[in-house]
Parts: C-alpha cells; sequence; structure tokens
C-alpha cells in the first residue's frame, strides 16, 4: 500500500507509463479553480490554470489577454466599461 499521506483524495493520481513500459500511478497537487471576471464571474479564457510555482515558469502572455483589463475582466465587461468611461470623458 502507499505511503499514508499520499492516500488523500485531495491529490490527484495521474498514471504514467515508465520508459521500462510499466503504468505507475503519480501524485499530484490538483489545479486551482479558474479565473473569474471581477464583473460578471464568468470564468475567463486565455488564463493558465496553475500553482503559483509553475505560473512563474509561463510567459507572461499566457497568464492574461493583452488588453486593458485583461486577467481582471471577461471582453463583454470591458468593453462595457470602456464604453462608459469614453461616454464620461466627453
Ligand atoms: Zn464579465
Amino acid at each position: 500500500m502507499v505511503r499514508r499521506a499520499l492516500r488523500s483524495r485531495s491529490l490527484r493520481r495521474i498514471k504514467v507509463k515508465v520508459p521500462g513500459g510499466r503504468v505507475v500511478t503519480h501524485y499530484k497537487r490538483r489545479k486551482p479553480s479558474p479565473a473569474k471576471c471581477g464583473g460578471c464571474g464568468a470564468v475567463l479564457k486565455g488564463i493558465a490554470r496553475e500553482r503559483p510555482r509553475k505560473m512563474q515558469n509561463i510567459p507572461k502572455t499566457r497568464k492574461r489577454p493583452q488588453r486593458p483589463y485583461g486577467g481582471v475582466l471577461c471582453s463583454k465587461c470591458a468593453r462595457v466599461l470602456l464604453k462608459e468611461k469614453v461616454k464620461s470623458l466627453g
């Protein structure tokens, strides 16, 4: 039986085929929940879903879309907000 700390269901079990041809189980931490829009709560697209340590090694362009409010608001909410801002200026 596998050691006690690895019996938890909070770890995901990944079947990996090793060079010898055997299939072994690897235990990994689960991914965090996806990023949500600050306006409507929809799941944000184009954002990597990884643990903080792995996020450090991911390029910035994979962490959020390159536009104002990218990674904070979804495209629909950002568009509405920017339109409101333009209206208030003129
Ligand atoms: Zn939204």
